[in-house]
């Protein structure tokens, strides 16, 4: 009886707004905030210092809840550091194999673990870049494009006082990208709307929970006026559904993706963290309750079906680039950290549902794909798609709660 909104989240899925709130509750969120701060997990890749190549560089937000907090070099898992040191050896030498991955993980083997410091740091610089593997809904960097490790866990998304004029217009550079917010787009325009719209939602629910109180005493917790004014009242209604469907999207490339994530490399070189690291992915994955609660969280075969789907997907694939292009320029270090994260990981559910080969072989949901391609996902797209489920399904949680709280609030006034 708590939830607000009822009836089916989207055409395009068959799972209520209360289904996704119990399985979430229950099944998800339990398991995807342990995931989360494991050493696999909590470590991305990310340039955060790139200059905006869409408009003159703003003022940086100078506030101290906007800065980032890099890693220590001897925090970063040594097995990551040892394959980027193999991977610029073999650029180094022009051995052919060295566009691919499997060079680095090649390589790993023989690398001396306790590299010199100042010469990892070199490495980490100059290695690999963090935008995942031949996906084509990221916008490419430049070749030696600088990267630095960022903890998760201690950098955590929440308020920074990141506002104004700066933020609004990334934001509408967002929205305007297309003509996503037309009302006239078609179900393909519509998802894409949707899962902005959801991400939005769910910074909105995090910096609202997550708020300053108190400067002074260093005191955090829920600003439940600023709540109320982002998602709590009922002309906010549609950001709260986009939230939910932009859950049931990324829960549907997870689960669509199982067979490789539960099977993929978790090694951080720490090998009872790594095994609780893939206890924990079972868990996720092969719960059946969760496909028992909702057997279609969406359905992506429904897409890309009608005339002119490829230039559609072409088109698209253009937009959500750019998008990507956009994050460079969002002034708040942690803001731009947090919002790179999430438009890699929702690349990456764009990548698993809609642009390779299912990965348990079966036929392609969409027909122009060449045969015989494979997912393939490289370990900072895991890392950022895990992430997001992580960053929506703890608010779809915390917007229950917060909305809990306001109707309290209410009815003791
Ligand atoms: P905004 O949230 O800036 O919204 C601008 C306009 O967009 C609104 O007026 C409304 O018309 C529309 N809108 C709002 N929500 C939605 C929605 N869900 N769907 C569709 N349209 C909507 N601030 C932090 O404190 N912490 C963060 O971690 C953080 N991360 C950010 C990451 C990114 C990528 C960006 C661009 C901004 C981030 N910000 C963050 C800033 C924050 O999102 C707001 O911009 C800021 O708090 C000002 O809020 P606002 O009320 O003016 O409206």
């Amino acid at each position: 009886g708590q939830c607000q909104i009822q009836g089916i989240v989207d055409d395009l899925s068959d799972c209520t707004y209360s289904a996704v709130h119990s399985l979430n509750t229950q099944h998800v969120n339990p398991v995807v905030e342990q995931l989360v701060k494991t050493a696999f997990f909590r470590f991305f890749k990310v340039n955060i210092y790139c200059d905006c190549p869409l408009w003159p560089d703003d003022s940086m937000c100078a506030l101290r809840a906007c800065s980032v907090c890099e890693c220590a070099e001897d925090e970063v898992p040594a097995p990551w550091l040892a394959a980027e040191k193999a991977a610029a050896t073999c650029k180094g030498a022009h051995t052919p194999d060295c566009s691919t991955n499997d060079c680095a993980l090649e390589m790993e083997g023989h690398v001396n673990r306790e590299l010199d410091p100042a010469i990892k740091q070199q490495l980490v610089r100059h290695s690999k870049g963090w935008r995942g593997l031949n996906n084509p809904w990221m916008a490419e960097g430049e070749r030696s494009e600088e990267f630095q490790y960022i903890n998760l866990v201690v950098n955590p998304e929440r308020y920074t006082g990141y506002k104004g004029e700066h933020a609004h217009r990334i934001w509408s550079a967002i929205y305007n990208q297309s003509c996503f917010s037309d009302g006239v787009s078609c179900s393909e325009e519509r998802v894409f709307y949707r899962l902005l719209s959801g991400m939005h939602a769910s910074i909105s629910t995090h910096l609202a929970a997550d708020y300053l109180l108190d400067e002074q005493k260093g005191l955090w917790g829920p600003n439940l006026s600023e709540f109320k004014e982002r998602l709590g009242t009922p002309d906010k209604l549609d950001r709260v559904q986009n939230l939910y469907f932009a859950y049931l999207f990324v829960l549907r490339a997870v689960m669509k993706a199982a067979p490789l994530l539960t099977s993929y490399d978790y090694n951080t070189g720490l090998p009872e963290e790594d095994a609780h690291t893939r206890q924990l992915i079972t868990q996720l994955l092969a719960n059946p309750a969760i496909s028992e609660s909702c057997p279609m969280p969406f359905d992506e075969g429904r897409l890309w079906k009608g005339e002119g789907a490829a230039e559609l997907k072409a088109q698209l694939q253009a937009t959500f680039q750019n998008i990507t292009r956009v994050m460079d320029c969002v002034g708040c270090e942690k803001c731009k950290l947090w919002g790179k994260l999430q438009t890699l990981g929702i690349a990456t559910a764009l990548k698993i549902l809609f642009s390779a080969k299912d990965c348990t072989g079966a036929t392609p949901a969409s027909e122009e794909l060449p045969f015989g391609e494979e997912l393939e996902l490289e370990r900072n797209e895991v890392i950022a798609l895990v992430n997001l489920l992580g960053r929506f399904s703890h608010s779809v949680e915390t917007y229950h709660r917060l909305t809990q709280e306001l109707q309290r609030e209410q009815g003791i006034q």
